[in-house]
């Protein structure tokens, strides 16, 4: 009984706080609650509304029950989102695009079958006066019509491409003495400090960005990004080498930004290159000829985005306002860069070479996997 009480109170001073902030028509709008979990007959929307809705034992104005979590306007708007928008997110071939929205301009169109939740949509629009519809994705989202992308994916015109991306990044000095970690499964001698380095020249062209006679080391100095990206399972035996430069290493640096102020998302570079590295297999021959363009301009290796990037932070990718990309906006940029985990690719073997020392080599146990995950609907 504690917690409800002090929800309570905090409920209270939450009300008296937006009361001085909006007055209290608007104030009691906000934080009346509207719903709860337990108004909802799909198990998906059920349980996400439990996870994001609040503790309160008093009577649900829609169900009358008193035993679910609560939600106030702005929280129904979430659940909305989280479940109608980003769970019916679809990847393209380099991009990604929900096919519903909502606003509170629209009236609900959408041609849906069973399994679709359509009682529980009929009463979120109801209680907070939205509609759902079919969103038509700009052409953009979907990673077509981007004209440095349609460049990167004819091979004859790629080679001008890839070394416009040499010249319009920055530098990332990997500088000497910084640490960084490479993960091996099932090395045949875990000990050799050798199975380390770069995949021996037979192995190569099996990764994004090494090819024929072009080895690459991949490594993070984010050992989860590590576990993901080697797609490690639970019969592995997993070695992680803790691992460390002995000289400045000159990277190409695609994890960063690049603000076009007078380009369109069509015309963009940086979202060329954002979609290339957030796409699957397909996209290793196009990132494979960055990465020889970066080495014949001088570079060491590069610093690109993981694939698992979204993942690892959570966040949802592509995001716009009113239509544009959140990555043209100065003021976002920030943010949009937090999405964003950087991977290590070292031309060459720079162990072998010298380059890096191996401080330690340790064996890694998998103690417990866990996924955080939200539903979305079927049937459209
Ligand atoms: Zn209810």
């Amino acid at each position: 009984m504690k917690i409800p009480r002090l929800n309570n109170i905090f409920r209270l001073a939450f009300i008296l706080y937006l009361t001085t902030r909006l007055g209290w028509r608007k104030a009691w709008e906000q934080a009346a609650y509207r719903l709860c979990s337990r108004c909802f007959s799909n198990e998906g929307l059920r349980l996400s509304a439990e996870e994001i809705g609040l503790i309160d034992s008093s009577v649900c104005p829609s169900c009358r029950m008193s035993d679910g979590r609560k939600l106030t306007k702005d929280l129904i708007n979430l659940l909305a989102h989280r479940f109608f928008v980003w769970g019916t997110l679809r990847r393209t071939l380099y991009g990604v695009s929900p096919l519903v929205k909502f606003n509170d301009r629209h009236t609900t169109d959408l041609a849906v079958t069973s399994p679709w939740p359509s009682e529980d949509m009929r009463l979120i629009e109801k209680t907070v006066g939205i509609g759902f519809f079919h969103y038509g994705p700009r052409f953009w989202m979907i990673g077509v019509n981007i004209e440095p992308l349609d460049a990167l994916k004819n091979p004859t015109e790629r080679r001008k491409i890839t070394q416009h991306i040499c010249n319009e990044y920055p530098i990332y000095l990997l500088s000497r003495g910084q640490k960084f970690y490479r993960l091996r499964k099932n090395p045949k001698h875990p000990e050799d400090t050798h199975q380390y380095d770069s995949p021996p020249a037979e192995m190569t062209c099996e990764g994004r960005l090494d090819s024929e006679e072009f080895p690459v080391m991949y490594a993070s100095q984010d050992l989860q990004i590590c576990i993901h990206e080697c797609r490690v399972s639970a019969e592995d035996d997993i070695f992680v080498a803790t691992l460390m430069t002995t000289e400045d290493m000159k990277l190409l640096n695609l994890t960063e930004l690049l603000l076009e102020p007078d380009k369109s998302e069509f015309e963009s570079l940086d979202m060329a290159v954002h979609m290339l590295f957030l796409a699957g297999e397909h996209s290793y021959e196009i990132c494979r000829a960055i990465a020889l363009a970066a080495a014949e301009s001088g570079y060491d290796g590069l610093v690109y985005p993981s694939y698992f990037s979204l993942l690892q932070t959570g966040k949802i990718p592509l995001e716009t306002s009113f239509g544009l990309s959140h990555r043209r906006f100065p003021q976002l940029a920030d943010q949009e860069k937090s999405k964003i985990i950087p991977n290590l690719g070292l031309f060459g073997c720079p162990i072998k070479q010298g380059k890096v020392d191996v401080l330690a080599i340790n064996r890694l146990m998998l103690r417990k996997v866990q996924y955080d995950f939200h539903f979305g609907p079927v049937g459209l």
